[in-house]
């Protein structure tokens, strides 16, 4: 990958990182707000929960942003965490914050969520 090219993810990634951030800052407003109204505490608990899950995936994805940002820094950026082969112009131009090839990451999703979850815990700590 040329530095130019490089240069373009790690701008794209920055975006990505500084939206995630300020979005999470409002969830976490929505996630934490309380009503004295019984009537709308039903709705802000609908919204809660809601607000919470998006948490979690937006939480997660930010995780990802980072770690994609590190390896930006360390120059293994674009190359599958699994097997280390480069990862397709396509797929990351998709998915910045891919780690894994296309075949890595579908054999990761045939797994069980929790299975591969912890699947990738365990490459990104031995990465
Ligand atoms: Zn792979």
């Amino acid at each position: 990958m040329t530095k130019s090219e490089l240069n373009k993810f790690r701008e794209i990634l920055e975006a990505k990182q500084a939206e995630l951030a300020r979005v999470l800052r409002n969830r976490e407003a929505i996630a934490i707000e309380k009503s004295p109204d019984a009537l709308d505490e039903v709705q802000h608990a609908a919204e809660r929960e809601l607000a919470i899950r998006n948490l979690d995936r937006e939480s997660n994805l930010l995780r990802l942003v980072r770690l994609a940002l590190r390896r930006l820094e360390d120059g293994s950026f674009g190359m599958c965490l699994h097997c280390e082969e480069a990862i397709s112009p396509r797929r990351l131009a998709a998915v910045p914050w891919a780690r894994y090839c296309i075949q890595c990451q579908e054999a990761a999703d045939r797994s069980q969520a929790t299975e591969s979850d912890n699947y990738d815990e365990v490459l990104v700590n031995a990465a």
